[in-house]
């Protein structure tokens, strides 16, 4: 199936000409995006926490500490919402009331399961790791029998989901256009700056090409 299926739940009512339901837009954004965040809630109280992830297939991924409240919560199967952002421009109006922000964002739903055993582990600590940063996987010390009994690893199956996307130029009121007020769109993207080796770095070790020319754009 290339598209969600649009329910109560991930319909977009608001502003819905902007909601895109298909999987290659969606999974588009979250593989473009660094961090995710996980909303749930426990005894009555909502949390919302930010983490690391990768997308596998159908999926998202989290690993992170045994006792980890949040990996505990999304192993025992309850219901989740995941969000993940990605921020394009800042859009300057002449008045107020239409500044804006252009974006692609996706909101999704399921339920998590614990990742057991060696191999199916280090599969999705791998995807994490090459989430972040290509290349990285390849070069660091893999990890040990020990560290990987002491990491809570757990899949959230994507249930429901959808994609909203502002982007474009400024929309003011029509007699707004008159004011002279500068307004436009700034551009913004996350880039990194250059790399800092680490004081213990061996001298003869040179700063990896996947380092180098890192970058979030996905193709
Ligand atoms: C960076 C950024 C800045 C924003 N700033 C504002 C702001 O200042 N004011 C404002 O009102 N809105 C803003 N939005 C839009 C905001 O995310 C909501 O879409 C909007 O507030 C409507 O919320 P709602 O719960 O009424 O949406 P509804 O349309 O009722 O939501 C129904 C369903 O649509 C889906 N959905 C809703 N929003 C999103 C989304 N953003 N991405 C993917 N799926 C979604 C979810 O599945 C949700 O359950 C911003 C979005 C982003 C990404």
């Amino acid at each position: 199936m290339t598209e969600f299926t649009k329910t109560d739940q991930n319909r977009i009512k608001r502003v819905p000409e902007r909601g895109h339901y298909d999987r290659e837009t969606i999974y588009r954004i979250l593989d473009e995006a660094l961090i995710c965040h996980v909303g749930f809630v426990e005894n009555g109280q909502p949390y919302v926490i930010p983490i690391k992830f990768a997308r596998v297939e159908d999926s998202i991924v989290l690993h992170g500490a045994k006792a980890s409240r949040l990996l505990k919560h999304v192993e025992a199967g309850h219901p989740v919402c995941v969000t993940a952002t990605l921020v394009d421009g800042l859009v300057l109006a002449r008045s107020m009331f239409p500044h804006s922000v252009n974006y692609r964002s996706v909101v999704l739903f399921g339920r998590g399961r614990p990742v057991e055993g060696e191999q199916e582990k280090l599969a999705a600590l791998k995807a994490i790791t090459e989430h972040l940063i290509p290349g990285r996987w390849q070069e660091a010390r893999l990890p040990s029998r020990k560290e990987l009994n002491a990491t809570r690893v757990v899949s959230i199956q994507i249930d429901e989901a959808s994609a909203k996307i502002r982007m474009g130029p400024v929309l003011d009121e029509q007699e707004d256009y008159a004011l002279s007020v500068w307004a436009g769109v700034l551009p913004m993207q996350e880039v990194t700056l250059p790399p800092m080796r680490d004081e213990l770095l061996q001298e003869d070790i040179p700063v990896p090409e996947y380092v180098a020319s890192y970058s979030r754009k996905r193709t």
